[in-house]
């Protein structure tokens, strides 16, 4: 459709009648030392009836719904002239003023203690804030502007590091809406900043910063910032360009500390990194993993974005069959950029891919769901918390696994089949779904797929694979880059993978995890809780491994165990141990050496 100029005029007057005051939001930290913050929100041009308000159930990168309404309390709302108005609470996370006269100063305390890229910590070495979890909004006013001033920054000695827009005013940001505020995480602390400018394909440059908030000194921290320049180029060599970052900055938030919880959560143009090591020093390869995931995630999530994701839900959860895209291919490239920047060995990129085919092959989740089904599965299990037992053991697959073994798979086939690589894939998505911010759902990607190769291979590929739960034979697959994946214990008797505790008191076994599907456990009757008191002739006490070393794989034994006080007996039907390992072959040709360092060579030009 063509925008007439009449229709364009009309839009810019109403733009300009409606251009609104931002909300104005504040937070301070008089009790820094036992985790409140003081949150004020200033409301100008409240329109006429109730002004309902209230906190997020789900964050920008989360799957599944989280209570950040339970940390709130003493929430109170005042008019222009500072009397105190009444203020129902709704629901747990829901409240309303009913009468104002077109101002509301509402003001309340939330309390955080959790360093991780979904709540909020505040304490006097930092306010480290994901939004949702520490500011309330407006239902009805989530197109205005918001500007936040932080309060205190001198009295703790911090500065602010975001992706928020800076302003004149002091310690005072800006975003244009309710979403990218909320994508906007702040942390605010002592960090040293370290940044470089990117020279994008368009001559346009761009400022990359890292801020790091740990106790290394600036010296350890450039260096780091150095690998982490690598990192970038390489993920960048990918696409063949960066993505274009809002206000030209894209900011790695990282916090380093043993208290954090391990975590990295992608935002438009930034990311927040929790690191729960207790420095960066000596410790910067382990560190690379989730910048690099994290950071594939600017172009695919952020920008190549899936139907489903948008727009983003912040009282409930958005559903989508995409994930092992979004989440399992950036999973893939995030180690394979570790591998072509030189911070993975050969050896530990075997165990990479060794992990991920393991990770799905002798999963029974994997052998009756398909990958976008596991995609549906997170608004359950994405750090979503609940106090009942669940069956995810033999039903659930992670589709960060699932999807990089889904890409790894179609890659090697791109290369074996079509002398094409994932590179040119994800560069296709990019120019038709990413640059240009279209929204993809699964058909998308499968037509973007037929388009470099042939509908046929795509319609196969998409069918089988991602909707179906057939497998690729990985076997052959790895074979052309002279890589040999073979079982890692060959002819070991098995009874399943069972996690056993060892009570001192008695020297009983008791099973402390799910027993899986198709295991000669599982098959045996045995269940979580159970003690396995005897196997064939011997007493079980912590020896497992040093019983089953006297039998062979297709041995049936018996087996006597006690479920809820009762004895019972049954048959270990014994299997050889599934796990795989990925060796390269010593005997490799020319062809598969150039097939391999191909793919896991250095793409910077
Ligand atoms: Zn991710």
């Amino acid at each position: 459709m063509r925008t007439s100029l009449y229709l364009l005029l009309f839009l810019f007057s109403t733009l300009n009648l409606s251009a609104q005051k931002p909300l104005e939001y504040r937070i301070s930290f008089p009790n820094a030392v036992h985790h409140e913050a003081n949150v004020e929100l200033l409301i100008p041009d409240v329109p006429a009836g109730p002004l309902t308000f209230r906190m997020s159930r789900s964050s920008p990168g989360r799957y599944a719904t989280h209570e950040f309404g339970k940390n709130v309390y003493a929430v109170k709302a005042f008019n222009e002239q500072g009397s105190e108005l009444p203020v129902i609470q709704v629901e747990g996370d829901v409240y309303r003023v009913d009468k104002h006269n077109g101002t509301v100063r509402i003001s309340y305390t939330v309390f955080g203690n959790w360093v991780d890229g979904t709540y909020l910590a505040i304490d006097e070495i930092h306010a480290h804030l994901n939004m949702p979890a520490a500011f309330m909004w407006f239902p009805l006013l989530s197109g205005r502007p918001i500007q936040i001033k932080f309060n205190d920054l001198n009295k703790y000695g911090w500065k602010v590091a975001t992706q928020l827009k800076p302003t004149e005013l002091e310690d005072t940001f800006t975003a244009p809406d309710l979403n990218y505020f909320m994508d906007s995480p702040v942390e605010l602390s002592d960090h040293h900043l370290i940044s470089w400018t990117d020279k994008n394909t368009n001559n346009t440059e761009q400022l990359i910063r890292v801020s790091s908030h740990s106790v290394d000194n600036k010296e350890v921290v450039f260096g780091y910032a150095k690998m982490v320049e690598r990192m970038v180029k390489e993920s960048k060599a990918v696409f063949g360009e960066l993505p274009r970052f809002d206000h030209g900055t894209y900011t790695f938030l990282q916090d380093v500390s043993k208290d954090n919880a391990g975590d990295g959560m992608e935002h438009r143009n930034s990311t927040v990194i929790s690191d729960t090591q207790n420095k960066i020093a000596g410790n910067e390869e382990d560190l690379l993993g989730t910048f690099s995931h994290e950071f594939f995630h600017a172009w695919n999530v952020e920008r190549i974005r899936p139907k489903t994701l948008e727009p983003f839900n912040f009282s409930h959860v958005n559903v989508s069959s995409e994930l092992w895209f979004a989440e399992g291919f950036t999973q893939y490239y995030g180690d394979l950029i570790l591998k072509r920047a030189g911070f993975l060995s050969n050896k530990q990129y075997h165990g990479v891919l060794s992990g991920i085919i393991n990770g799905v092959l002798n999963n029974p989740g994997s052998a009756d769901f398909s990958a976008s089904q596991m995609s549906r599965r997170a608004v359950f299990v994405d750090a979503g918390v609940s106090v009942d037992r669940n069956n995810y053991a033999n039903t659930f697959t992670s589709y960060y696994t699932y999807g990089a073994f889904i890409a790894l798979g179609l890659d090697l086939r791109l290369r074996s089949e079509f002398k094409l690589t994932l590179d040119d894939f994800m560069q296709a998505v990019w120019k038709k779904h990413g640059k240009t911010e279209i929204p993809y759902s699964i058909p998308d990607l499968q037509n973007v797929l037929a388009a470099l190769t042939n509908t046929g291979f795509a319609e196969d590929f998409f069918s089988r694979y991602v909707l179906g739960t057939e497998k690729n034979d990985y076997v052959k697959l790895l074979t052309h880059a002279g890589l040999e994946l073979r079982k890692a214990e060959p002819g070991k008797a098995s009874i399943g993978s069972l996690r056993l505790y060892v009570n001192p008191a008695d020297g009983k076994s008791r099973v402390v995890s799910s027993t899986i599907k198709g295991t000669a456990a599982y098959e045996a009757g045995i269940d979580m809780g159970d003690y396995i008191l005897k196997i064939g002739d011997d007493a079980l006490n912590g020896n497992l491994d040093d019983i089953l070393k006297k039998y062979k794989p297709g041995e049936r034994i018996p087996v006597t165990f006690e479920h809820k006080g009762k004895v019972k007996t049954g048959t270990l039907n014994l299997r050889e141990s599934n796990l795989l390992e990925l060796l390269e072959n010593e005997k490799a040709n020319s062809e598969q050496i150039r097939f391999k360092n191909d793919w896991l060579s250095s793409k910077i030009k």
